[in-house]
């Protein structure tokens, strides 16, 4: 490893500054007795001379409980430079050759990038863990290491020929956002409302109550195994996929297990619900991510708060009609799986339309015709369809109307459904609203555009919303690219988010 700049930020503290830290400090410290020790008997007003000394020190009222002192604020920094060299190194593990990513779960480059972020993560003084399927945490622990710690994190796998910043934004980034927080000197305005007994003065910085962890979840594409999230959905207690991994295998019929197992995981066991969390483990889940959409881009707004994630239904229909030759068989006499499938395809679009709502969507993203001949009427169809909305009530309507649709249309062309099944029908999150406020407020001190919004893509926090109260912050890329080379997002826009992001920890961190 080459860059170990997030250390550096810590390490680069040269004699002199550290010596002007520790009389800075003390200074603080002393002060801190004075008020304590005078408060007693002096009424805490503005005409007070300790607090009016306390307040020129500090900057901001020490009455002030409700939110974080500018102080605090503008201290928060980024080592911007430093995030993007460890993204673009990040991105040399691939399987394909660069500006492209090809990371696969469990793959040698997989490993190897993997053990990279562990590293960062040991560099910014966390304490690492990983579970069997490979889910990594690294917590930084609270000054009340009893309560349910706080969480973020994403996914650095990447599907073939895919960008380098799509999830791992959201892992580096919050490795960063620790670092950030971890390298701030200020005082704990919170103490001053509180008895001297409660005061929490940090000598290293801010220190949060509750314990913070960062997640890198295992496997958020679904390339080698056909489950996306695979790692959120585990922890989220999902029996029936921890089941179904013991007989999954992937194209090359290599089965779950084993391939875990090549990668250093579940070796002495593989009872996956160990990996399962409890309701409750965390009080709050925060990812930030690229928007993967063109919106925060195109209205030149900074940072988007995510209001709820649209959740797919994932779809898969088949028909069978009769074959013949294409010049033989006159029309009446035809039952052509294929026009049976395109009548399907165009249902999908009427009904997701006739919901009224454009938060609706529907793809029939897979059409096969067999046997796939110009001269040869289809004898069998083959659709797969993804239906996405924030409203599940509306979603599932779609669903049941597209299943009638299928009936309805074998029934008229004379071709069987011979399957329509439902391969998936998770529901969608709503953000927790505590941490959109969080998230807002963070914007607002930081000068940072803002606006709510909501994710059609889905992600790791669709499933950490099962255990936990979870949220959301996008960040602009470049015209809304993703899982393609060209996905871009600015070192400007990427130091945004890592900043609201550590203020939105640091206040929720305190709740
Ligand atoms: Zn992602």
């Amino acid at each position: 490893m080459k860059y170990y700049g997030n250390k550096s930020i810590l390490l680069s503290i040269s004699k002199p500054q550290l010596n002007m830290s520790l009389r800075f400090y003390h200074s603080l410290l002393l002060l801190q007795l004075i008020f304590c020790s005078i408060s007693a008997i002096l009424s805490q007003d503005n005409g007070d001379p300790a607090i009016r000394t306390m307040e020129a020190f500090s900057g901001y009222p020490i009455h002030e409980s409700n939110s974080f002192a500018t102080d605090f604020v503008s201290s928060l920094s980024v080592d911007a430079l430093t995030l993007q060299k460890q993204i673009d190194e990040l991105s040399t593990f691939s399987d394909t050759p660069a500006p492209s990513v090809t990371r696969i779960l469990y793959s040698e480059k997989d490993v190897l990038a993997r053990r990279y972020i562990k590293n960062l993560m040991t560099l910014a003084g966390l304490s690492v863990r990983e579970d069997i399927v490979g889910n990594i945490f690294g917590r930084w622990t609270g000054h009340e290491a009893e309560l349910a710690p706080l969480a973020t994190g994403s996914h650095i796998d990447a599907i073939p020929y895919s960008g380098k910043y799509d999830g791992v934004v959201g892992v580096l980034g919050a490795i960063e956002a620790i670092n950030v927080l971890k390298s701030i000197w200020y005082i704990d305005q919170f103490s001053f409302g509180l008895s001297c007994a409660d005061w929490n003065f940090n000598r290293y910085g801010f220190k949060p109550k509750r314990s913070l962890e960062v997640i890198m979840f295992t496997s958020e594409e679904p390339t080698r195994f056909g489950i996306s999230c695979l790692g959120s959905r585990l922890l989220a207690g999902s029996e029936a996929l921890a089941k179904d991994l013991m007989s999954t295998v992937d194209s090359q019929n290599i089965s779950f297990l084993d391939a875990a197992r090549s990668a250093g995981y579940a070796k002495e066991q593989d009872d996956l619900s160990s990996v399962f969390l409890k309701k409750g483990s965390y009080s709050a889940f925060l990812e930030l991510h690229i928007e993967q959409g063109p919106i925060l881009e195109e209205e030149g707004t900074s940072i988007g708060i995510v209001t709820a994630i649209a959740a797919p239904a994932s779809l898969k229909v088949d028909f069978e009609g009769n074959g013949g030759h294409a010049g033989a068989v006159l029309m009446p006499k035809r039952n052509d799986a294929g026009l049976a499938a395109a009548e399907l395809a165009l249902a999908v679009e009427k009904h997701v339309l006739d919901s009224g709502s454009v938060d609706t969507v529907g793809t029939v993203g897979i059409l096969e015709l067999h046997p796939g001949a110009i001269n040869s009427i289809p004898s069998k169809s083959h659709l797969e369809i993804d239906t996405r909305d924030i409203d599940e009530k509306r979603r599932n309507i779609v669903v049941e109307k597209i299943h009638q649709s299928a009936v309805s249309i074998a029934k008229t062309r004379g071709v069987v459904l011979s399957e329509f099944k439902i391969i998936n029908q998770d529901p969608p999150a709503l953000s927790e609203k505590l941490i959109i406020e969080a998230a807002e407020a963070a914007s607002k001190e930081l000068n940072l555009t803002h606006k709510l919004m909501i994710s059609r893509a889905y992600h790791d926090s669709l499933f950490m919303a099962r255990v936990s109260p979870m949220g959301m912050i996008f960040i602009p890329c470049y015209k809304g690219y993703s899982h393609k080379p060209e996905e871009y997002a600015s070192g400007q826009d990427i130091a945004n988010g890592v900043k609201v992001l550590a203020l939105t920890l640091a206040k929720l961190s305190l709740q």
